[in-house]
């Protein structure tokens, strides 16, 4: 890995590469080794000629393209801000304004973190939550699998790999409907944190939006890897780029072809913290005026489970470890995008994948949203 620190006046890009047998692909995610920008003009001229292919901007020479992310000249194009991890590339490309070059590591999964309890044992998979008779796809079968009980004996997916459309719109209106109807409001909110018990003021729990899971077949089921109840799992098969928007939002993400209604496009990946382990962190970023991801609460469960312990109210903090998600923008309404929980390596529905399917079909190059409820605030 080569890392590359360029400063110029008052502008510092830091470039991570990896190159291996003369093939290079770059990211731009943080600082971990540092070189000066005469380091890369003047020296390791073969580490830095592989580093700045990854920066190519149509068909001007390498080094205009290196100058083009450091002076701010645009278009800025970047390969694959993913580094390799996902299935597919994606891009990161900047035509219109000064932006910030997003400063995260990009991982595919989540992490959990040291105070968080997710136990992804085999022994916590009970008969009933996977389909050992299984042989190949469990959705060509004439009868639905256990792994189709969550989703009361009818697969959510389609063969083709959409989510079926019955299924979507539930989920949809569930999220439009008011809020007291699918709403759970606990006695004891785990969204208190000491600040306010310290002060005696007990917060009212706003409440939190039961949703509909999806369950996909795991290591106990005796299908394939293939099967068609596992896409979640299979990780981003569609082009994705991210992209400095027009209308001064900042980055947003766009898919670069055209995808019908019910379509999986990626998940939100973060870091798994305990509720107070990101009440603390962003106490502290706000403290240093550091900007921070929002924070998906793995809350669309509550209401079945008993009294969360603190390592059981968990969320996704995707501000310094993240993937392609925390680059999508939030909309009021009329977004494209819906998040829908899908349980796959255990049962215990206080952790689970955030997936984001799309809600209409979508234009080539269309920006992807999504709303935010304000449970989750
Ligand atoms: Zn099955
Ligand atoms: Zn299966
Ligand atoms: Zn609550
Ligand atoms: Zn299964």
């Amino acid at each position: 890995m080569v890392a590359i620190s360029a400063t110029l006046k008052d502008t510092t890009v830091v470039v991570v590469v990896e190159v291996s047998a003369g093939v290079s692909s770059g990211v731009i995610i943080g600082a971990f080794i540092r070189m000066t920008f005469s380091d890369f003009e003047s020296g390791n001229k073969g580490e830095s000629k592989d580093m700045i292919e990854v920066l190519k901007v149509s068909k001007s020479s390498n080094m205009q393209s290196m100058d083009a992310v450091v002076q701010k000249k645009y278009p800025i194009y970047l390969k694959d801000i993913a580094r390799g991890e996902e299935n597919i590339q994606i891009p990161l490309v900047n035509e219109y304004e000064s932006l910030e070059l997003p400063n995260f590591l990009y991982i595919k999964s989540n992490m959990v973190h040291k105070d968080a309890h997710v136990d992804f044992s085999l022994a916590r998979i009970s008969d009933g939550n996977f389909c050992a008779e299984c042989y190949g796809d469990c959705l060509s079968s004439d009868l639905p699998c256990a792994c189709a009980a969550e989703t009361l004996g009818e697969f959510a997916y389609t063969k083709e790999g959409l989510l079926k459309e019955n299924f979507l719109d539930e989920c949809i209106a569930m999220n439009l409907e008011p809020k007291t109807k699918h709403f759970y409001y606990c006695e004891v909110c785990p969204l208190q944190n000491d600040l306010h018990q310290k002060l005696k003021k007990t917060k009212r729990c706003k409440g939190h939006l039961t949703r509909k899971f999806i369950k996909e077949c795991w290591s106990k089921c005796g299908c394939s890897r293939k099967c068609k109840n596992r896409v979640v799992q299979q990780g981003i098969q569609v082009p994705l780029q991210v992209y400095g928007t027009p209308e001064g939002k900042g980055w947003g993400i766009r898919s670069v072809n055209a995808l019908k209604k019910g379509t999986f496009v990626c998940e939100y990946v973060g870091e798994i913290v305990t509720n107070q382990e990101l009440y603390e962190r962003n106490k502290e970023r706000v403290a240093k005026q550091e900007k921070h991801t929002y924070p998906v609460l793995l809350d669309a469960d509550w209401g079945s489970e008993r009294i969360l312990k603190d390592e059981e109210a968990l969320c996704l903090d995707a501000t310094e470890f993240g993937n392609a998600g925390r680059f999508i923008n939030h909309r009021c309404y009329d977004a494209n995008l819906i998040e829908i929980p899908v349980e796959v390596e255990t049962p215990d529905h206080h952790y689970y994948h955030v997936a984001f399917f799309t809600t209409k079909d979508i234009e080539p190059m269309e920006e992807l949203t999504w709303v935010i409820l304000l449970s989750t605030t």
